[in-house]
């Protein structure tokens, strides 16, 4: 058999892709770039949230080097999140500089989830550094709701942040998490709306991460009954369609648009999972749903040779989880995981 094996530029250090204990080979990194948002969804943040001191963050280039590393072990797949990843002070230019892995072919996609309220700015931007596909998250398309929702927020910005991204050229896809009594009625007109401008919808169960005010329990809508519900108004054609991520597509025949079912709570797709997180401060966490985690800033900043944190990063895909366990229930008021999940990035 060929040796696959590479050697880095100035590294003696071979190349081998990741891959953990379950036979995962580890291919798409997220990475949260702050852990701070100008909204405040309910689902997803305490009100009152502490976020952290601008010293304990990753600087840019900081962030590009540990990035690099990833894709130097086979990441191909790298999306950009938060928080909000487009209220970073200088985000720009960490896509710009992490673009060259695009130019180069050793990554396949750039790409980033955002809230969509500073999309306008940035949009034509975000398509000069090589970004084909963003996620725009939204749950509602009434402002009252939306207002409620997120605590405070403008819909008016996001879809004019929407308006900008596809005249830029960017295909978006809109994630919208299902929420029992708040836009559970409202799905069918999300998803007639997206489709109607050529975007592809993805529905999210909540998961229990973080404490929040509202019990999860409350706020829990199983996407099984989501779609028997859609089943009685149009016919959903199963795809085989993927994009790396964990979502399960159908095409509805009415619309022609694609609509994408995740879900963490009903059925659970680790036995697929290709990906890991990084924090802002460098934290990498092999798993959503679990607590271990591995600090990846101390050995970065210990050497200017990528080594030890080669080292740190082996070690902790070692570890990778077989999964994680969700359960939102009335007896368990705990979330399954202490932080939100605006820390480890969604
Ligand atoms: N600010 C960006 C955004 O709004 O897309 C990126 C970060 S946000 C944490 C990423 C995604 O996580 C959003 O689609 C949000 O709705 C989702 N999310 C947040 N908390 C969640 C939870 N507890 N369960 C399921 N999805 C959640």
């Amino acid at each position: 058999m060929a040796d696959t094996t590479v050697f880095d530029r100035g590294e003696a250090r071979p190349t081998l892709p990741l891959v953990d204990p379950f036979a995962r080979a580890i291919t798409y990194l997220r990475v949260s770039v702050t852990d701070r948002c100008d909204l405040r969804c309910v689902y997803c943040m305490a009100e009152d949230m502490h976020f952290l001191p601008k010293r304990d963050l990753l600087t840019l280039e900081e962030l590009d080097r540990l990035c690099s590393v990833f894709i130097r072990r086979g990441v191909r797949k790298l999306r950009i999140t938060g928080g909000e990843p487009l209220v970073r002070r200088d985000i720009m230019r960490l896509f710009g500089s992490l673009s060259r892995h695009l130019d180069s072919g050793a990554l396949e996609e750039l790409t980033l989830t955002t809230n969509g309220t500073q999309l306008a700015r940035h949009a034509r931007d975000l398509a000069a550094c090589g970004i084909r596909r963003i996620n725009v998250s939204l749950d509602t398309l009434s402002p009252a709701t939306f207002r409620t929702l997120t605590r405070w927020g403008d819909l008016d910005k996001v879809l004019a942040g929407i308006d900008a991204a596809q005249e830029a050229g960017l295909a978006v896809k809109i994630n919208a998490v299902a929420l029992k009594g708040v836009n559970e009625n409202e799905i069918p007109a999300l998803m007639e709306w997206a489709h109607g401008r050529g975007m592809d919808l993805t529905l999210i169960e909540v998961m229990p991460l973080g404490e929040i005010e509202p019990a999860r329990v409350d706020q829990f809508l199983p996407l099984s009954l989501v779609k028997a519900r859609l089943t009685e108004r149009y016919t959903l054609d199963e795809l085989d369609y993927r994009t790396g991520g964990p979502a399960r597509y159908v095409r509805v025949r009415e619309t022609g648009g694609r609509l994408g079912f995740i879900t963490p709570m009903t059925h659970n797709f680790c036995e697929s999972c290709n990906r890991v997180r990084l924090t802002c401060t460098g934290t990498l966490y092999m798993c959503l749903g679990q607590e271990d985690a591995a600090d990846l800033r101390a050995p970065l900043r210990a050497s200017m040779s990528d080594g030890p944190v080669e080292e740190a990063i082996e070690r902790a895909i070692a570890r990778k989880p077989r999964g994680h366990d969700f359960v939102i229930d009335r007896r368990r008021r705990q979330p399954a995981v202490g932080r939100h999940m605006s820390v480890t990035g969604g």
